[in-house]
């Protein structure tokens, strides 16, 4: 239960024992077609640039920018935790100039603060934002933000690791242009892939570049020759054949639970966590709405040793928690709902085995109410769609 990689679904494991056949194999290439379909699903979009990097999501951030950026290219990056100082990272490292949009670790991104560099940025060609910051738990709201940058002309580029399988993302009605993701988190799937998906206009600007992309791997001109849609598929890199049957099998597993129970599913059990950690007397770090139920940031109690929970937790229940990040170290711990993780099993276990640490540090908490708080969100009919 830590911020990812959040436990693989059983069946994701044995897909990917499979027997390995060629990355240029018939049966290998329709399974590459059901895949692409099935994450135009997962994002919900029809862009035909819709693929997994053979990566982690950290490639899915770089391909972004190196494909999108050319040398001295403004970039606006609104930043609310450690992934979006990443981006400023990528950017400078691709000849772009990041222009920071800083907003409170801990708080959703400020939608005013783009406004007002987009008005003073006019050069600016490209937004770019984390959509679900999994160093403080906060989810911004995405639609807004790159409804404000598509007024101004920009293109979006967003990160959703974290956010994909767990909270409402709607690629083509929202209209982002580049959007990458992770298989480790939301999607319950082994580590090491990204997904990412870029619309029309993102593939026209990669096409009529004037310099070649600087990454050789991930130059999506070079990728297309072999994830393309035409029949002939060229040798470009030996695909991660298991991993991908892996991510074939979760996201069988998406399109079977649909992606608004999946979105339910992760909202519901981050009440019920929610209910018991507030009944402990625990504080959460982010105010209600910005919240994200996959990724709990919970205030460490005073006298509470971070370490020395976090190592009980993982010797006397096999339980792991995430610690805080960055400015956020041994203040805050990170509790993840992911995917598979997301299980009302998980949030009872979490709960009671917090408790007993607790208890056995003296910890100042409040005893005996954190299950019943969980068990009557559970005794509650699930939230609709509509609530989410
Ligand atoms: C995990 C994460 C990444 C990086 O993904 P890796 O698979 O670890 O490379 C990027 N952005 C966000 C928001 C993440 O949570």
């Amino acid at each position: 239960m830590g911020p990812g990689p959040s436990d693989v679904e059983p069946r994701v494991l044995a897909a990917m024992s499979r027997p390995t056949i060629g990355h240029l194999d018939p049966l290998f290439i329709s399974l590459m077609d059901e895949i692409k379909t099935m994450l135009q699903y997962a994002f919900q979009t029809k862009n035909t640039l819709t693929i997994p990097l053979s990566a982690p999501g950290s490639a899915g951030m770089e391909c972004c920018f190196a494909n999108l950026i050319e040398t001295g290219d403004h970039i606006i990056i609104c930043q609310n935790g450690v992934f979006g100082g990443r981006m400023k990272e990528n950017v400078e490292r691709c000849g772009g100039v990041a222009i920071m949009v800083q907003s409170t670790w801990g708080r959703a991104i400020d939608a005013n603060q783009l406004e007002e560099s987009l008005k003073v940025n006019p050069q600016a060609k490209i937004v770019a934002f984390v959509h679900a910051e999994t160093s403080t738990g906060v989810l911004s709201d995405a639609k807004t933000l790159v409804a404000l940058a598509k007024s101004y002309d920009c293109l979006t580029i967003v990160d959703a690791v974290t956010s994909l399988g767990g909270s409402k993302l709607y690629v083509d009605a929202w209209g982002i242009d580049a959007v990458y993701a992770g298989t480790q988190k939301c999607l319950s799937c082994t580590p090491g892939l990204s997904p990412v998906s870029f619309s029309e206009a993102a593939q026209q600007k990669i096409k009529h570049r004037k310099t070649k992309v600087q990454s050789w791997f991930l130059d999506l001109n070079l990728i297309m020759a072999y994830w393309g849609s035409e029949n002939k598929r060229a040798y470009h890199h030996t695909a991660p054949v298991n991993s991908l049957y892996a991510l074939h099998e979760a996201l069988l597993i998406l399109q079977k639970e649909s992606l608004e129970k999946a979105w339910a599913r992760h909202a519901h059990h981050h009440h019920a966590l929610r209910s018991g950690l507030e009944a402990m007397g625990l504080n959460f770090v982010v105010p209600e709405g910005e919240r994200l139920a996959q990724l709990n940031a919970v205030c460490i109690p005073k006298g509470v040793d971070d370490n020395a929970l976090r190592q009980a937790l993982l010797q006397d229940y096999s339980l792991e928690i995430g610690a805080g990040l960055e400015s956020m170290a041994a203040k805050v711990w990170r509790i993840g709902l992911m995917g598979y993780a997301c299980r009302q099993e998980n949030v009872l276990k979490c709960l009671a085995a917090l408790e007993d640490v607790f208890s056995r540090m003296n910890a100042p908490i409040d005893r005996g109410v954190a299950l019943s708080a969980a068990h009557k969100v559970y005794s509650q009919p699930r939230m609709s769609n509509h609530d989410l």
